[in-house]
């Protein structure tokens, strides 16, 4: 029998729940009416966007009209830090130093436009420093973004803090909530934040598909223009399958925090006592982090080694964040943690799921210790 391929990179994409796969069939169906039309298919179309709509909101607790759909978490950190920059004389913005690619490139880009960009530092445990936060931030200070969770090690961030202390400058904050959405509870009311990106294909929705969640009040100018979509801030003929599928991974994942929280996070818990044991460091493991995400390194092995035999031996996990493309070389996220060029080398993430068992995690540290004292005796050898 071929050995069950086991998927431990949640933090990457998710599997579609087959609800979900259900629910967006009919769209490419006979339901595949544009929802700008008029016509009864059209109708049928835009109510299943609207009902989307309303499921996506109710998850994050806004209202629906506050939600602007995007292609993804990319599109709309892009559409947030350009949006708001663009409609504003040039000042400061503030970044953590921990932030994904399409935070920080569309705002260090900025600096071009006459803005000044600063990075707010992290411990060597990977959560924001809100000291220093205080002692940089100035009335120049227009825009703030810090995501509520990082896509590497896993660690939450203080965003409510920062929401705290930008709103001595009346400062804007927008959190990359694209990582914490379905692992814990998230609610734009509770941050306080004024923007929060998010995207359905990390809570089991389909790919290409996101959302920028907008405080009531907000102006933003738009990255796209055309035919006044989304109120014309994002224009461009709806993607209904794909929206219908947000929603629909949206109703289900209410009780995902929950869940993670009992069945996942021991999994985390026992996977963890193993590395220890095998003399792993395990970044951020005494901070809160999504209960989903553990991110380590092994002395003395390079982490794409590991994760190019961890699959042969039929275990996909990751070496860093591999939606930042095909980018080599050391982790941002451990430079910022001024982790150790060796360490951080032999970094792994390892993002477990909601049907992940405690028989999977045995089986792949068992996989793991094997590969790891392998590669060690050649070494050794060489
Ligand atoms: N923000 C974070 C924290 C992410 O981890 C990712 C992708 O992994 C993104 C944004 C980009 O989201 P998308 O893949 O939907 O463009």
């Amino acid at each position: 029998m071929k050995p069950k391929y086991v998927y431990f990179d949640h933090n990457s994409t998710t599997p579609i729940d087959p609800r979900v796969l259900e629910e967006m069939f009919r769209f490419f169906g006979t339901e595949y009416g544009n929802a700008s039309s008029r016509h009864t298919l059209g109708t049928h179309a835009l109510r299943a966007v609207e009902t989307a709509r309303g499921q996506v909101a109710e998850l994050v607790g806004v209202e629906s009209k506050q939600v602007v759909f995007t292609s993804g978490g990319t599109e709309s950190n892009n559409l947030v830090i350009k949006g708001i920059s663009s409609g504003s004389s040039p000042g400061k913005i503030l970044i953590s130093g921990i932030e994904h690619p399409c935070i920080v490139k569309p705002a260090e880009n900025l600096k071009y436009q006459g803005w000044m960009v600063e990075k707010i530092p992290v411990s060597s445990s990977g959560v924001v420093k809100t000291k220093t936060l205080k002692q940089i931030i100035d009335s120049e200070c227009k825009i703030i973004s810090v995501m509520l969770a990082n896509n590497e090690t896993g660690v939450c961030q203080p965003v409510s803090e920062v929401v705290d202390i930008a709103k001595e400058y009346d400062a804007f904050v927008h959190t990359d909530a694209v990582q914490a959405l379905g692992k814990i509870p998230v609610s734009f009311k509770e941050l306080g934040v004024q923007a929060l990106s998010i995207s359905a294909h990390k809570l089991n929705g389909p790919k290409g598909v996101g959302a920028l969640i907008l405080d009531k009040r907000l102006s933003i100018n738009p990255l796209i223009e055309g035919g006044g979509h989304e109120d014309g801030l994002r224009s461009g003929t709806l993607n209904v399958p794909a929206i219908v599928g947000f929603g629909k991974a949206c109703e289900i994942a209410h009780q995902n925090p929950t869940k993670i929280k009992k069945n996942v996070a021991p999994l985390i818990q026992a996977l963890d006592k193993k590395l220890k044991r095998m003399g792993a460091t395990i970044f951020g493991c005494n901070e809160t982090r999504i209960p989903n995400t553990s991110y380590f390194s092994l002395p003395g092995v390079a982490g794409e080694t590991l994760v190019i035999e961890l699959d042969k031996a039929g275990f996909a996990v990751s070496s860093g964040a591999a939606c930042s493309g095909n980018k080599a070389g050391p982790s941002e996220v451990l430079e910022a943690m001024q982790v150790n060029t060796d360490i951080a080398a032999g970094a792994v993430r390892v993002s477990l799921g909601i049907s992940n068992t405690l028989e999977e995690v045995m089986g792949f540290c068992d996989g793991l210790e094997q590969i790891f004292n392998r590669l060690r005796t050649m070494s050794a050898i060489a």
